[in-house]
């Protein structure tokens, strides 16, 4: 008799991805969705949420890395960031390997996503919660967005796909109140799905932040656990164009900084915003 190996399923509407597990660390139904913690043997300890994977220990960087230095090193001086969602702090790790950012503040919905990744997924926010920069809140991001008297220099997205909680963050409206809360260089970017799973997602967004901001651009990276090949962020500003810095200055910027990564590197941002012809067409 054939083992009976464990698998966790993450099903969309034509297409199921298995991740063979060891074992279910962690499930829970919070007030805001469903939580859970595999151990899988391809990915190490892996977070789905309402069964969407969201971040594993072995391909987190790509994203993080991805999300988090490109607007950084895209603003003249990233003081102030705002991180919507990214309850398990990959992208705020990311964000404070730069001196220059004095605070960094991330509004996460679900409390549970934050005490659960520091407890299970410590590696993933590496401490980050606890940097004297880090403030923390317990919100949802809409609401944050249309209230908060602050500004921000670079205001990053990293929230869940548009379900659930997260679908809020996909509308006009937070577009709008995200635009009025950003400085005059200010710099957002915010995932907008895989280029084949989530093919209607870009353009509506893009459509909607057009009206908002002078620069709309998208960049486009992998990520192992995203499935479907190519996956998309857009970088909105009203004074930063994308092209911007250029390769050489961008690289001075990465080797100045001391930055240490494992995905990002100067060549792979500008090439990010080299963006497939089918996608182009899909924008037009
Ligand atoms: N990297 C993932 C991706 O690309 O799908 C996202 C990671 S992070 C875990 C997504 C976070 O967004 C979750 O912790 C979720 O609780 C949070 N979230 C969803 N809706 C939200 C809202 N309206 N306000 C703030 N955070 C929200």
């Amino acid at each position: 008799m054939t083992e009976t190996m464990p698998w966790v399923t993450e099903a969309w509407e034509s297409v199921e991805t298995r991740y063979r597990i060891k074992s279910v660390l962690y499930e829970q139904k919070t007030d805001f969705q469903h939580m859970m913690l595999v151990d899988s043997h391809a990915y190490g300890k892996m977070l789905l949420l309402d069964g969407f994977v969201q971040t594993t220990e072995r391909d987190e960087f790509f994203y993080h890395e991805m999300m988090a230095h490109v607007p950084v090193l895209a603003h003249p001086n990233p003081e102030n960031v705002l991180i919507i969602g990214g309850g398990d702090g990959g992208v705020l790790r990311e964000v404070l390997k730069h001196s220059g950012v004095k605070k960094a503040t991330v509004v996460e919905i679900d409390p549970a996503v934050v005490d659960f990744s520091k407890k299970f997924l410590p590696g993933i926010s590496s401490g980050a919660f606890d940097d004297p920069r880090t403030r923390l809140v317990f919100d949802d991001g809409a609401r944050f967005v249309k209230n908060t008297q602050n500004r921000y220099d670079v205001v990053i997205v990293d929230s869940s796909d548009p379900v659930g909680p997260a679908q809020i963050l996909f509308s006009a409206g937070f577009y709008r109140d995200l635009s009025g809360i950003m400085n005059p260089e200010g710099i957002m970017t915010r995932q907008t799905g895989s280029l084949q799973m989530q093919p209607g997602e870009q353009k509506q967004a893009g459509d909607l932040l057009k009206v908002l901001f002078t620069h709309v651009a998208f960049y486009v990276f992998t990520v192992p656990t995203y499935i479907g090949g190519l996956f998309s962020t857009v970088f909105c500003s009203n004074a930063v164009d994308p092209e911007t810095p250029g390769y050489e200055e961008l690289n001075k910027k990465v080797t100045d900084t001391g930055l240490s990564t494992r995905y990002y590197n100067a060549g792979i941002h500008k090439g990010a915003f080299h963006i497939p012809n089918f996608f182009r067409e899909r924008l037009s």
